[in-house]
């Protein structure tokens, strides 16, 4: 039974849990990262990275750890709404250092952080270990938590913070009595990988609404040489979907992008090769309690439209590890009030973007002559004033690198990062 005592103890290794070793590691700070899963593969999880989290990762120097061959920048987003375009995206027109989204396989981008968390001696990665119990001091303050690994051998973790990094369906948020509540949306996704059609080579993101409105899809250029499609279907509608033949799902996608019809038709086979997700979202009151705090999905789930999730989860590690370095040893009152500080300042990104989606989504079923009338004036005007596409966007790509926290501490350079990283080739 281990009696270590680390300054951070991690639930959960996905973006938000690994990249907070990460920084942990980097700041000489100890940590110990527990997650259930046996290894950072999974295919199809959240890909789609917003530009301040890719800026986040460039400073952390990660993809300096990726092969630029395996990951792909988004150069533009285009919306059709009933066969006509109504809106276009070039993010290259926008005036921050990572302007561009980037697709980065998950795991990917776990390994390359986990390498950078396990090649310093001061943090551990523990897989196939799942957090049962927090443990708790007499006053119910959060000491750490017992972890159980696959032959159910159970393990004491203590940590001066523990982080609940656990995910949508959070075991720390439910251990610890954090409150939180769910918010189902009206649609849930249904995805699936297939190959990219040539005539799309490097080119942006499609969003493509039919003319009633009453369905839609993405379609996000993927690496090697794949487009991950994600179709919008009404909630709980997959089991009476799925007792159909799969040509069901050709039809749509042949009625929304005709041009991946006869790809689909040879490659999406059967129900199996796509996956379903649960769109909620999740609005936890606070974070934190003493000794403990939820980051990422478990602290805020949100749809993954616009590719937020991965991306919040990654800026919160950021933050958090940047406030925390220098306060780990300070009083439990002093350490709440650093807590606070950090849910004040990642709740108003938070916020934004889950208004912004939440819009989006009434701005997407809305049915009728009239209400889809509306919407197409709506994107065709955004798409006329670059002054509402800078503001709109400016709030959910940029927020971070325009005036963030996150920018003052990387600018003060808070710890020291190699002033020319290694090239990927060099590694
Ligand atoms: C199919 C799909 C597609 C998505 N697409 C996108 C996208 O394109 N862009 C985007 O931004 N977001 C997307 N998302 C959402 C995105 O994946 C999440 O927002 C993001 O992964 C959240 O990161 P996280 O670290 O907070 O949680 P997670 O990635 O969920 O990681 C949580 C980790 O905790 C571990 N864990 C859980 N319980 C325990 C326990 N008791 N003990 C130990 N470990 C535990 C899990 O094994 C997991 O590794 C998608 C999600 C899915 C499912």
């Amino acid at each position: 039974m281990s009696e270590n005592k680390y300054d951070l103890c991690i639930v959960g290794g996905g973006p938000a849990g690994m990249t907070l070793a990460a920084f942990a590691a980097r700041m000489g700070l100890s940590c110990v990262v527990i997650d259930a899963r046996s290894s950072a593969h999974s295919e199809f999880r959240g890909e789609s990275i917003a530009p301040d989290a890719v800026w986040v990762l460039r400073y952390l120097g990660i993809l300096d750890k990726i092969a630029p061959s395996e990951t792909l920048d988004i150069v533009g987003l285009r919306l059709s709404d009933g066969g006509k375009q109504v809106l276009g995206i070039d993010f290259a027109e926008f005036p921050y250092p990572e302007a561009n989204p980037a697709e980065i396989p998950q795991q990917l981008l776990l390994s390359a952080l986990e390498t950078l968390v396990t090649e310093k001696s001061n943090c551990l990665v523990y897989r196939n270990t799942r957090a049962v119990q927090l443990l708790r001091s007499q006053d119910g303050t959060v000491t750490g938590v017992f972890a159980s690994d696959q032959d159910r051998n159970k393990e004491k973790f203590y940590a001066r913070l523990t982080i609940g990094a656990d995910g949508r369906y959070s075991t720390m948020r439910k251990l610890s009595g954090i409150q939180s509540q769910e918010l189902a949306l009206e649609r849930d996704f249904l995805w699936f990988k297939m190959t990219y059609p040539e005539a799309w080579k490097a080119g942006p993101l499609f969003y493509r609404v039919n003319l009633k409105g009453n369905q839609q899809a993405v379609a996000i250029p993927t690496v090697p040489n794949l487009v991950r499609v994600g179709i919008n279907i009404p909630k709980g509608s997959l089991k009476s979907m799925r007792s159909n033949d799969i040509t069901v799902l050709h039809d749509v996608v042949g009625n929304l992008i005709p041009e991946l019809l006869p790809t689909v038709r040879e490659e999406i086979r059967s129900w199996s090769d796509t996956r379903v997700l649960d769109i909620f979202t999740t609005y936890v009151k606070k974070w934190y309690m003493p000794g403990m705090i939820l980051i990422g999905d478990a602290a805020h789930t949100l749809s993954p439209v616009l590719g937020q999730g991965i991306s919040h989860a990654i800026c919160d590690a950021a933050l958090l590890a940047f406030l925390i370095k220098d306060n780990i040893d300070q009083s439990s009152e002093e350490v709440q009030q650093v807590l606070s500080d950090f849910q004040k300042e990642r709740e108003l990104s938070i916020e934004r973007a889950r208004k912004l989606q939440l819009r989006q989504e009434s701005l997407f079923k809305a049915k009728g002559l009239f209400p889809t009338l509306g919407r197409r004036l709506l994107y065709r005007g955004m798409n006329m004033s670059t002054a509402a596409k800078r503001k709109i966007w400016g709030n959910l790509y940029y927020a971070e690198q325009r005036n963030g926290l996150i920018k003052h501490y990387i600018e003060t350079e808070c710890y020291p990062v190699p002033a020319e990283p290694p090239l990927f080739a060099e590694e």
